[in-house]
């Protein structure tokens, strides 16, 4: 690297910049950026552009302490696209950090996350993880956040929970109207039914406006209502051609066969067996677009068995690819409970008998989930490229909102 300085002269900024792009280690990256002001330029971007910031472990801490000071500077700020973010302030707080004996501060690192976030004015993605103490006043600087590219935006915080009615609350408007969720198209609210609303209003009332998100269409809704359940987003559905859907729970037969699901290409759900085989074979009309199904729990691992569980979704004409566990449940109420000792594993002979009932299959995607016996994070992917042959690679597991947003197309 002694000649760095002069590379100019023998490669192209723009094979330089691929080149660096190519380069999967953080660290590395931090190392080109002070060898010359032209690799500083080059590999700057790539250290900033997608930021993971999680304050669990105390080395995480730290770091996430400088990344609070280097992103006050609007050269590197600029540069982010990407942040998740996922935050309980166990090193922040001085209620979490005296095992619950000091006084919760909370807010302050509260504010201090909304300054840091006020700074990404080219932020395209948000991942906003809250697990803070509960209290009244938290994320109000989300109604005012500055990027005007955001497309994805997931949510989850249960801080502002057990508040009285309308107390529950991020500052005097509403996020969902606020200006720079205009672009957004996939959403993802994990919260409870009365956050992000500035009146007495509930979630589903404002999705169901059509001016509120006119790009909304991939939607993730685990909202909590009054009594502790998560409600199926009929009224959202109704309101806007939803066209990928996670929903973490079972749909009643009338939900489920509403006229609003017709736009729906993706489904996820925890088990889709509970409910869309009656519902398709009743109803085939209304889900004629789907795509994409999952995750299917199986009850037995028996070709035969596997075929017919399966067979009511050959009237799903475009049904490209489906999501199955590896997990057998023997229990077909609660589907958590199963037996580790039985396996689901696709051979080549039953993938092509799927392949057989299912005309427009094209993608098996084999997972394990919910991690409740076994720690697995591999996955495996079957495809069908070319005529009838089908390949199988080990990727990693994506969670649903992953696979909603179509990670699969592009791995
Ligand atoms: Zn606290
Ligand atoms: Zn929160
Ligand atoms: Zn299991």
């Amino acid at each position: 690297m002694e000649h760095a300085g002069s590379t100019k002269q023998w490669l192209p900024v723009e094979l330089l910049i691929h080149v660096v792009s190519y380069i999967p280690e953080k660290r590395d990256i931090a190392k080109l950026c002070s060898v010359s002001t032209l690799f500083n330029s080059i590999s700057l971007p790539f250290l900033y552009k997608n930021l993971n910031i999680d304050d669990e472990s105390s080395k995480n801490w730290y770091l996430q302490l400088e990344f609070f000071k280097i992103l006050g500077v609007p050269r590197y700020s600029s540069i982010v696209t990407t942040i998740e973010l996922k935050f309980c302030g166990k090193y922040a707080c001085n209620k979490k950090k005296n095992s619950f004996r000091g006084a919760c501060t909370c807010k302050d690192y509260d504010d201090q996350i909304g300054r840091l976030l006020n700074g990404l004015i080219n932020l395209q993605s948000l991942y906003f993880n809250c697990n803070l103490c509960p209290g009244e006043d938290h994320h109000s600087y989300l109604d005012s956040l500055q990027p005007r590219k955001l497309q994805v935006f997931k949510f989850r915080c249960f801080c502002l929970y057990n508040q009285q009615e309308g107390v529950n609350k991020p500052g005097s408007t509403s996020l969902l109207t606020a200006p720079f969720m205009q672009n957004v198209t996939s959403l993802a609210l994990m919260c409870p039914k009365r956050c992000l609303l500035d009146d007495t209003g509930r979630i589903e009332n404002v999705l169901g406006q059509p001016n509120v998100l006119p790009a909304l269409s991939t939607l993730a809704y685990s909202v909590l209502s009054e009594s502790g359940e998560y409600k199926f987003p009929s009224e959202v559905l109704a309101a806007r051609p939803i066209r990928r859907l996670y929903y973490h729970g079972i749909p009643s037969a009338a939900e489920a066969s509403s006229p609003a699901q017709q736009t729906l290409e993706y489904i996820m759900s925890y088990d889709i067996m509970q409910w869309l085989p009656p519902i398709v074979t009743n109803y085939p009309r209304l889900y004629a677009n789907l795509r994409s199904i999952g995750t299917i729990t199986l009850r037995s691992s028996k070709e035969e068995d596997i075929l017919h569980a399966l067979k009511p979704f050959s009237i799903l004409r475009s049904l490209h690819t489906i999501e199955v566990n590896q997990f057998i449940s023997e229990d077909s109420e609660d589907f958590l409970f199963c037996d580790p000792t039985e396996r689901f594993e696709p051979s080549d002979v039953l993938v092509q008998r799927l392949a057989q009932q299912h005309r427009a299959l094209r993608r098996i995607y084999h997972v394990h989930r919910p991690n409740c016996d076994v720690q697995r994070k591999d996955a495996t992917l079957w495809e069908q490229k070319y005529d009838d042959v089908w390949t199988k690679r080990t990727i990693p597991l994506l969670n649903q909102w992953e696979v909603v947003n179509g990670v699969l197309e592009s791995i």
